[in-house]
């Protein structure tokens, strides 16, 4: 299959969160699996063209846009270790800034820009003769391309045989924006925008609507969160929206690319290790704390260190901790690594405790991917107490590193962490219910108890480490819904 991947962040060019990560690790094990990907995302001004040998092409493409054109000119490389094309779509106006959405507000012409590089997708492809079997767009930012699919382009020969599939990567960010500015740009105008459109929620533009009503198929990155978006409120207003394409609504669990994410070739980390030699990782961590300017004894001490490396919202239960980790540090009973960025008061509430234990606890507020590494395979736990977590990446990347998951038993947390079991020892976190604070500290008290005994200690690192959530395993499973999508307009999917 031709399979187009769009989306607004892939890793390592552009990146926030897990949506870069996934968007760089599906088109590489499509590849694997013999088909031809292709990637396309906007060219910001932060991205480092000469490391990633980012060229420019002869290719400039006519954008229409409301009713008149814009242009935009086709820059290329391939990802890193592999051949995947990826084109990068370059307009001064929209992207020569840097920043991907422009945080914490979001930048004042945000539907602009997605709707242009939605818009440009089609005609870049045209441009390069790269008709695709499938559109995969990725999260309200590229909202409106089954929608441009659907209504402009499919009657194009070209596109006549290309299906949508839209991938909902968090309920939480929908891009809703000021109807006419929004609809008369994108080309619909007006017209198409009335109470009940499948453009319109709450009285305002909703590119994730759009993306959910106009494609094939809809997938959200996770089975427990595809069910959740549809009964709870974790739906953020449109469950119903969700409910009427309910048999196209699939969850697709997602994966990790363990060239980049595995202990045993990492080059970010001082030492590489397997499951059977845990005392390397152990070596990790002593000297992770040793860098981080503990004496050689204490850095050895029998004390669990518990990892963090995450965006700091509300999302992803900072408040969880709060008390429970000021008990503990003050006890001696652990130590806390932490990597994040984002709301002001949790970024705060990390420096306080960074001030307060200065010898057990090692935060940084930033963004640093080798770091985010390093904290993962020196944690002994990895702490993940979110509120709602669509698929959740790091407790994936922590298993494999044997860093244990504690979890909250929601979304994609559920699927991929199970409870340690210490009569059988099956199982390979500690997950809690509730977001409630009692909860998780008896998950934390569990964590530690497990901690200080062997053999159990080790069997919940190794059974972690023996599970694989590959990004293979996630591909193969996106291409039998690539092929449901044909289907669905009638075209006999050829899976090669
Ligand atoms: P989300 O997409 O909600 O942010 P995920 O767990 O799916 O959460 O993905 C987060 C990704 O971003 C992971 O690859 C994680 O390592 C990375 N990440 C998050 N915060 C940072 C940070 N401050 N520095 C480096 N990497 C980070």
């Amino acid at each position: 299959m031709n399979i187009l991947l769009c989306a607004a962040e892939v890793a390592p060019f552009a990146k926030a969160g897990g949506l870069a990560d996934v968007a760089a690790s599906l088109p590489k094990a499509w590849a694997v699996l013999g088909h031809r990907p292709l990637i396309m995302l906007p060219k910001y001004g932060h991205i480092d063209v000469d490391n990633y040998e980012i060229e420019p092409t002869q290719t400039v493409i006519s954008v229409p846009v409301g009713s008149w054109t814009e242009y935009a000119r086709l820059w290329k490389t391939k990802m890193p270790d592999s051949d995947v094309p990826v084109y990068f779509i370059q307009n001064s106006d929209y992207f020569d800034r840097p920043g991907i959405y422009g945080n914490p507000d979001g930048f004042t012409d945000n539907d602009r820009r997605f709707l242009f590089f939605s818009r440009a997708v089609f005609e870049a492809a045209k441009a390069i003769g790269f008709a695709p079997d499938i559109i995969h767009a990725h999260d309200n930012h590229t909202g409106f391309v089954p929608a441009f699919l659907a209504s402009f382009y499919r009657r194009d020969a070209f596109f006549a045989r290309t299906a949508s599939v839209f991938t909902i990567h968090n309920m939480a960010y929908q891009g809703i924006f000021e109807p006419r500015r929004a609809m008369e740009f994108s080309g619909f105008g007006m017209k198409s925008f009335y109470r009940g459109s499948w453009f319109e929620h709450g009285g305002a533009v909703n590119s994730m609507k759009a993306g959910i009503m106009f494609a094939e198929k809809i997938t959200t990155v996770s089975p427990t969160y595809a069910q959740e978006i549809r009964w709870t409120k974790f739906g953020e207003g449109l469950q119903d929206a969700l409910e009427s394409r309910a048999a196209d609504l699939v969850g697709v669990l997602n994966g990790v690319d363990y060239s980049e994410w595995n202990p045993v070739l990492d080059t970010h980390i001082p030492l590489r290790y397997t499951p059977d030699i845990l005392v390397r990782k152990d070596e990790v961590k002593a000297r992770f704390l040793m860098r981080n300017g503990l004496p050689e004894k204490e850095a050895r001490e029998h004390t669990p260190l518990l990892g963090m490396v995450s965006r700091l919202t509300a999302q992803k239960g900072v408040e969880m901790l709060e008390k429970t980790l000021e008990d503990f540090l003050a006890k001696g009973l652990l130590r806390i690594a932490l990597l994040g960025t984002g709301e002001r008061r949790y970024e705060d509430f990390f420096r306080y405790i960074a001030r307060k234990f200065p010898r057990r606890a090692f935060v940084k507020i930033g963004y640093d991917t080798p770091l985010s590494h390093n904290i993962i395979a020196a944690s002994d736990f990895l702490a993940v107490p979110s509120l709602f977590e669509p698929c959740g990446l790091t407790q994936m990347y922590a298993l494999k590193y044997g860093a244990v998951p504690i979890v909250r038993a929601t979304g994609g947390l559920a699927d991929t962490v199970e409870e340690y079991d210490a009569a059988k020892m099956t199982g390979t976190g500690f997950v809690f219910d509730r977001f409630d604070r009692k909860e998780f500290r008896a998950a934390m008290q569990r964590a530690i108890i497990c901690y200080r005994f062997q053999p159990h200690w080790n069997q919940i690192r190794q059974n972690g480490m023996a599970r694989n959530f590959s990004s293979e395993i996630s591909a193969a499973n996106y291409v039998n819904v690539f092929s449901w999508a044909l289907q669905k307009i009638g075209v006999s999917a050829d899976k090669e």
